[in-house]
């Protein structure tokens, strides 16, 4: 088949792109390269010859729905975003327009294309906001409830996607992530626990933890996010499935995990917890196992030994 990667050039989108060139698929890539980096897909580049396309696009731009118009592609992957929750609560406008705004140009350039599928990275943990505990981990029938412009604009491209999907009868599938984590995170990024101690602990520079430590988060090795996008590619059609472990790990834990990979202090240093960011936080995945045939494989031991790893080897 032929796909689109928005958000190619990014940590999840070039996994993405790399594991559907190694299946002989043909990729095109939008990105502006913002956050994401033509590093990242200098291995797919060194492979796939002419089966890799990559177009420098911003969302922001009218010109996208043409770009993926031209691209005729059977399968749209949206992964680009402007992913930072505080650059949201900042400035919800550029947000908005290319969470949003974007969105809408991509499935028009989806539509105009005649694509099979459109399948969307939405967020988990902005998506339903912060819950009752004792509704952990979160199943798909969580009200939506965002509590930043960034859960806000990821909600209303899930409608868009909707209302191309009864409009026009493009398939969709959206897929609501838990927190990512693997090679290729950005180190010096706003999200990515995991990426910013590896690469603190790994230049010997102390780790801050934000809050007790003891809030959790549902961490999920980027491999099994590509599979997972890779099977919305045929299956799950007009469903939201949660991405994500079920697990709840605290972030102390996760710190104590790291420091014992890579030296570095028993203790972190402290900081007041951030506003905005959800206490607890797991999904449970069974509507994915049911519709996707989705399990996450890569434990999280497993998971940050490898991350670690790749971060070590200077990539
Ligand atoms: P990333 O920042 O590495 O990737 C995003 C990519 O989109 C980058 O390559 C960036 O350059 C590109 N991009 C951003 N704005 C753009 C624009 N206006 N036009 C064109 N390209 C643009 O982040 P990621 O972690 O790989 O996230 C990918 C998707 O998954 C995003 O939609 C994000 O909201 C979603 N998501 C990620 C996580 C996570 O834990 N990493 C969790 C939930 C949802």
């Amino acid at each position: 088949m032929r796909a689109v990667v928005t958000g190619g050039a990014g940590f999840i989108g070039s996994m993405l792109v790399d594991r559907l060139l190694a299946d002989g698929h043909d990729v095109v890539v939008l990105d502006d390269l913002s956050t994401g980096n033509e590093v990242n897909l200098a291995g797919a580049r060194a492979t796939a010859g002419d089966r890799l396309w990559f177009e420098l696009v911003d969302l922001r731009e009218d010109r996208t729905a043409d770009v993926i118009a031209e691209a005729g592609a059977d399968v749209v992957f949206h992964l680009a975003a402007q992913a930072d929750v505080r650059a949201s609560v900042e400035d919800p406008i550029a947000d908005a327009q290319a969470n949003v705004l974007g969105t809408i140009r991509v499935l028009e350039g989806a539509r105009r294309a005649g694509s099979r599928k459109v399948v969307l990275a939405s967020s988990g943990g902005t998506l339903y906001g912060d819950v009752d505990p004792s509704l952990l981990p979160l199943d798909e029938s969580t009200p939506h409830r965002p509590e930043s412009p960034y859960g806000a604009s990821k909600l209303a491209a899930g409608a868009y996607l909707r209302v191309y999907g009864s409009l026009y009868g493009i398939r969709w599938t959206e897929l609501a992530l838990a927190n990512v984590y693997g090679p290729r995170q950005d180190a010096d990024g706003e999200a990515g626990v995991v990426a910013i101690f590896a690469g603190r602990l790994l230049a010997g520079e102390p780790c801050t933890v934000y809050g007790s430590g003891e809030q959790t988060r549902d961490f999920v090795y980027v491999d099994d996010v590509v599979e997972a996008f890779v099977a919305a590619a045929e299956r799950g059609d007009g469903q939201l499935c949660n991405i994500g472990t079920g697990v709840e790990t605290s972030v102390d834990r996760l710190y104590r995990s790291m420091t014992a990979l890579v030296d570095g202090p028993a203790e972190p240093l402290r900081a007041a917890a951030r506003t905005g960011e959800p206490e607890r936080s797991a999904l449970d995945h069974s509507l994915a196992a049911a519709e996707l045939d989705w399990r996450p494989r890569v434990d999280l031991d497993v998971g940050i030994r490898r991350t670690i790893d790749w971060f070590r080897s200077g990539n």
